[in-house]
């Protein structure tokens, strides 16, 4: 290591080519990624997505080295590899007699407080730099939400359009609506077709194989040595051509829409690109603009103006909550849930078809669908009282894409309510009619969707009268959602009666449904 001045660390979210550090090698410059015990073992992760994001790193560091920057890349059966980042820089400072160290700003409440106390702890100067990704600093939305009672995704979104000239004409919105949403709640006609899923074959003996030598425990499975997800720019730039070309005329349509065993309809299955900063969501969403302008005739607006909204409104909105509302956020549980989290969600073994389809392909795939995600198994843990703090696992575990800065806002705030209102103005809880609306699973389940007190009654049904009924108080004077408390007072005695025993036998065994 000789002759290094400074060095840099990259943190595994943080794999951008592009970025400023990269622009021309230097020799006295040395690159540090690492693979560490720490980060594998803060929850238990699908095995997907730990391979995947080694698979990333590993892949990034070759193409550094390719262009000439100088890296130690540190693998997670490394003899020489400590597991956690302070002993490891500790380490390599002290090997190196580096007279600088330099981070790039972390995405993670956590490692921005652990990085933040190693740089303050080290003899030589640190400094830590922007990832220049995001459209919107840390603390933006903090300061636009200042003074107000409430910021909702809508005002900060509309704020976005006009700062940065995305869908505007002139000071209005193109088309002449800001949003299209009441377009973008189809459910799936059966003769559009559904677009072949566009899957890498990377293969990842060796990660795997190294993961395994660590000990680091994981769940969720894998097709043999096969890793679908892109490991690299070049794959994600594909993957986003994919999308531009065959899902974004059908996106906004379907964006809400669940068909049983289609596990990614019209979906980008961008996000794991996007967080690890393998893509910026600029280019995202010029691609996915380029593609309209150049065929307005085929792509209605309400397509885009439906992906723009996820990607510059909620991706941006929730990385600004995620900000404001940490440390506090972790432990927000508004309704005061504490069930477990039913042992299904970690085999998908449960009679449920919505539940079956939606953990199974979790599971087989790393991957759910934002509604899968929100109005299948979030509305479930929040209707059975599960405590927020398992269901923050499971999402943070699950998913390729579960990065705590959008997972946690998204579970803890948007899908379990533990906020109170600052993310949605109401909770999302839906009975099986919502997911017979938008699906086809209720036809081929055991429960009975139309049913809500007898034996075979759909739990969603049975379990959402009982979460107005036990959370009356904190809900029935909510705007959006207290008619259905007094719904539910108008219900007959009898009728209540039944449908809270059934509620009451459903919760007292939820391992069993
Ligand atoms: C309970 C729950 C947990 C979630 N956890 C995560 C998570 O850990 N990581 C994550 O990236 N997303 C999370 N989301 C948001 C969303 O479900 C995923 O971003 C999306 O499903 C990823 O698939 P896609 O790339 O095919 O998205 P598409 O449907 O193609 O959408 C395009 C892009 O928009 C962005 N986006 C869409 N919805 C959201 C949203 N609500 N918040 C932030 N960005 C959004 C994503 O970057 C996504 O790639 C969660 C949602 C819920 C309800
Ligand atoms: S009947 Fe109930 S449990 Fe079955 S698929 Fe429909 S909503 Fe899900």
């Amino acid at each position: 290591m000789a002759n290094v001045k400074t060095v840099r660390l990259i943190l595994g979210d943080q794999l951008d080519e592009r970025h400023f550090w990269f622009q021309k090698p230097d020799d006295s410059v040395l690159v540090v990624l690492m693979e560490v015990r720490q980060e594998t073992d803060y929850v238990k992760h699908h095995l997907q997505k730990v391979a995947a994001f080694f698979a990333a790193m590993r892949a990034f560091a070759r193409r550094l080295s390719e262009k000439g920057h100088r890296v130690l890349y540190l693998k997670i059966d490394d003899p020489e590899n400590r597991q956690r980042f302070a002993e490891n820089l500790a380490k390599i400072m002290k090997e190196s007699r580096a007279q600088r160290f330099e981070y790039l700003a972390p995405d993670e409440y956590r490692l921005d407080r652990e990085l933040r106390q190693i740089a303050e702890g080290l003899a030589v100067p640190a400094r830590m730099h922007d990832t220049a990704h995001f459209y919107t600093g840390r603390d933006d939305l903090a300061k636009m939400a200042a003074g107000k009672k409430r910021f909702l995704m809508e005002s900060f979104y509309r704020k976005m359009r006009k700062a940065h000239h995305v869908l505007m004409e002139g000071n209005t919105p193109a088309g002449g609506k800001w949003n299209y949403d009441a377009e973008n709640r189809g459910a799936y006609d059966g003769k559009t077709p559904i677009p072949k899923p566009l899957l890498f074959d990377n293969r990842v003996s060796d990660v795997l194989e190294a993961i395994d030598a660590s000990g680091a425990a994981t769940f969720g499975r894998i097709e043999g040595d096969r890793l679908i997800w892109p490991v690299s720019r070049r794959q994600s730039l594909s993957l986003l051509s994919d999308f531009t070309k065959k899902r974004l005329p059908h996106f906004g349509t379907y964006q809400d829409a669940m068909v049983d065993g289609r596990w990614s309809l019209f979906h980008s299955r961008l996000s794991f690109s996007l967080n690890t900063k393998m893509l910026h969501p600029k280019e995202v969403i010029d691609a996915a603009l380029d593609t309209w302008h150049s065929q307005k005739a085929e792509i209605g607006i309400e397509q885009v103006e439906g992906f723009v909204r996820q990607v510059l409104g909620w991706r941006e909105y929730m990385r600004g909550i995620y900000w404001q509302l940490m440390p506090e956020l972790a432990r927000m549980n508004f309704f005061g849930h504490t069930a477990r989290l039913p042992d299904y969600y970690w085999t998908g073994q449960t009679n449920m078809a919505c539940m079956a389809d939606a953990i199974g392909q979790s599971l087989d795939r790393a991957y759910a669908h934002h509604i899968q995600r929100l109005m299948v198994t979030g509305n479930f843990a929040l209707l059975a009282g599960v405590d927020p703090d398992e269901v923050d696992r499971w999402y943070l575990g699950v998913y390729i894409d579960a990065v705590e800065w959008v997972e946690k806002p998204n579970t803890r705030a948007m899908s379990q309510w533990a906020d109170g209102g600052i993310v949605a103005t109401k909770p999302y809880v839906s009975s099986a009619r919502y997911i017979d609306r938008m699906s086809d699973y209720c036809g081929g389940c055991r429960y009975d969707k139309n049913d809500r007190s007898g034996d075979r009654a759909c739990p969603f049904n049975s379990l959402y009268w009982d979460f107005f009924a036990r959370h009356r108080d904190k809900l029935s004077k909510n705007p959006r959602i207290g008619m259905m408390v007094r719904t539910w007072d108008r219900m007959k005695p009898a009728e209540k009666e039944k449908t809270l025993a059934r509620a009451a036998g459903l919760k007292r065994d939820l391992d069993g449904l």
